[in-house]
């Protein structure tokens, strides 16, 4: 398949058509996109459109797309972060090759274009404290006052910067200001903040710098350094175009970049901002960046989401520019897409109760076939052993049945799946009441199909385990973080939302034997409960700890 024939299986958006006619013009040869994250936290989500968008235009184009740390806040920043950062975005299958950039590569380039703008008389060192800039800021109905540090000359602007740099003023005495207009309607353009003091070091340069420049002092000037053609952001960084491209006027850039917005994905019951999965993680309110709960890449990666999954929902959900929200039922619908492809399936009983088959010979063993897959036979099939006493689960016993009720009850038959139908002859309880297990017997006529010796069709079908074979897990079921589908609204306290219910841990599943060697590699879907898959950082070689990754259909919206 050709490039442009790939292309044209790809939903169309605006930033295609923008990118096409540049091609098509000549404005531009190739194109080079950058995924730009602030390392101070992980991925989300969110960040995958992002990333999906830049990383895919350039593939999709020819051209390039770069990883690039826009790390301007060393107060907040950590390596730990840029490690996961690059983890995920390779996790997802995207290659920067050798295009791994930080905005702090060109801390020495950004210092000598801020003391070009004071040499243009384009910038000014400020001595108002930060209460005094918001105070002669003016509000979005009133202009802002000029500073009187705003008239100070050039020559003490430049010696009061490199003292700046030097060191010898503390955190927050002094910032360095463009000269403006503190009258424009932008309050973006009313002076903003180029640098500021910080004698914190620095998880990428050390401690070479005491100052640090402002996010959008860095950023398009990153971008013009970088050779970046189309500067795709979220919609949020609209109103600081206009300054994005003061900077590109007023300085000497190698080259012109061109900013374009697209809206951000809004997800329902999650918080997706860095700052309250950040606050999640240390309050302990889940177990780590990675809890398989979070919209997080690694919580989404370690709960077994597939990476072709995630890319899928970010294909699906499209680019556009008005804000909006998507269902999460979406992005549970995709990995189930894509597991029901390729999971093979397997027998686990979550919530186990023993079924002891009375006419069945104590000792005895046979195999049972099972296809790993009922519509795809080249996944091949595998032997199930069966005997006397097997797991059924709770839920497919009811000692009095409600009606439409097809499983297993006293007196009733069922079929067990890829085995005989069982007829429950009795139930035998402890002295409080409780089931301690069932009886049963078998029709040893009846191991094809779903009929009885007598010709009777049974209706129910279920799962369920050699207890003399089977291996004890730990299952974690998962549900929602939030009760609420916009835990975020309203400026409420978000955490007021948590679900109490989001995680259920059953400590002693049965599961059929070959889940004994399973691997954090495979996917299974266990029959009639969902997708599952080991997980990676609790299992050991004692105990099997197993996510459901998305139940088999959506059982959200019954309840
Ligand atoms: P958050 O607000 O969630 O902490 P951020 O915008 O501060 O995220 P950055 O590290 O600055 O995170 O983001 C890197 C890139 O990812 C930016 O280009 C940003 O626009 C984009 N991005 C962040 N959140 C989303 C989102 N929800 N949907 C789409 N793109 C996003
Ligand atoms: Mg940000």
């Amino acid at each position: 398949m050709s490039s442009n024939e790939q292309i044209a299986h790809i939903a169309n958006n605006f930033l295609r058509t923008i990118i096409d006619e540049d091609l098509k013009s000549g404005k531009h040869n190739s194109i080079v996109t950058r995924f730009p994250p602030e390392p101070n936290g992980y991925l989300h989500i969110g960040h995958a459109k992002s990333i999906c968008i830049n990383f895919g235009l350039a593939r999709d184009f020819g051209g390039r797309c770069h990883l690039r740390f826009d790390d301007t806040n060393p107060a907040k920043e950590e390596q730990e972060y840029i490690d996961s950062i690059k983890e995920s975005v390779r996790w997802l299958g995207f290659d920067w090759g050798e295009h791994l950039y930080y905005a702090s590569d060109n801390f020495e380039q950004l210092y000598q274009w801020a003391v070009f703008l004071i040499e243009q008389g384009k910038a000014y060192v400020e001595d108002l404290n930060a209460e005094q800039i918001r105070a002669y800021r003016g509000t979005l109905t009133e202009p802002g006052k000029d500073s009187p540090y705003r008239s100070r000359s050039v020559d003490e602007s430049l010696d009061l910067f490199s003292r700046m740099r030097a060191g010898e003023f503390p955190d927050g005495t002094r910032v360095l200001r463009a000269k403006i207009d503190m009258a424009s309607p932008n309050i973006n353009l009313r002076d903003p903040v180029l640098y500021r003091i910080l004698h914190t070091p620095h998880p990428h340069v050390g401690d070479a710098w005491k100052i640090y420049p402002m996010y959008d002092f860095a950023h398009g000037q990153t971008d013009a350094i970088e050779g970046i053609t189309h500067s795709i952001c979220t919609l949020e960084f609209e109103s600081h175009k206009p300054l994005y491209e003061w900077f590109l006027d007023n300085l000497p850039v190698p080259a012109r970049p061109r900013q374009y917005e697209f809206a951000r994905l809004n997800l329902t019951y999650t918080v997706m901002s860095k700052r309250k999965l950040q606050e999640l993680v240390q309050l302990q309110i889940v177990s780590g960046w990675d809890d398989p709960r979070l919209p997080t890449l690694e919580g989404l990666k370690r709960r077994g989401y597939t990476p072709a999954s995630v890319k899928n929902f970010c294909e699906q959900i499209g680019v556009g520019r008005s804000d909006s929200w998507i269902d999460v039922t979406n992005l549970e619908e995709c990995v189930r897409a894509d597991l029901n492809i390729t999971a093979p399936r397997a027998m686990a009983v979550l919530r186990p109760i023993k079924l002891i088959i009375d006419n069945y010979p104590v000792g005895q063993v046979e195999e049972m076939l099972a296809a790993n897959h009922p519509q795809n036979p080249e996944m091949g099939s595998r032997s199930i052993n069966f005997s006397r006493e097997i797991w059924i689960d709770a839920d497919d016993f009811m000692e009095i049945p409600s009606k439409g009720f097809h499983r297993l009850s006293p007196g009733g038959e069922v079929k067990l799946r890829s085995s005989y139908i069982v007829k429950c002859t009795s139930i035998t309880k402890d002295k409080n009441g409780d089931i301690v297990e069932l009886h049963g017997e078998y029709d040893p006529a009846s191991r094809e199909g779903i009929h009885t010796s007598d010709g009777r069709k049974v209706k129910g079908v279920i799962h369920w385990v050699s207890a003399a074979h089977a291996v004890t897990a730990e299952v974690r079921l998962f549900d929602r973080l939030f009760s609420d589908p916009n835990p975020d609204r309203g400026g409420a306290d978000y955490k007021q939302f948590l679900n109490p219910s989001s995680i259920e841990t059953l400590s002693n599943c049965k599961l059929e034997a070959s889940l004994s060697c399973a691997d954090s590699e495979t996917r299974y879907q266990f029959e009639r409960t969902g997708y599952f898959r080991i997980d990676p950082k609790d299992s050991t070689s004692d105990k099997m700890v197993f996510n459901r990754i998305v139940t088999l259909r959506d059982t959200w919206n019954q309840k």
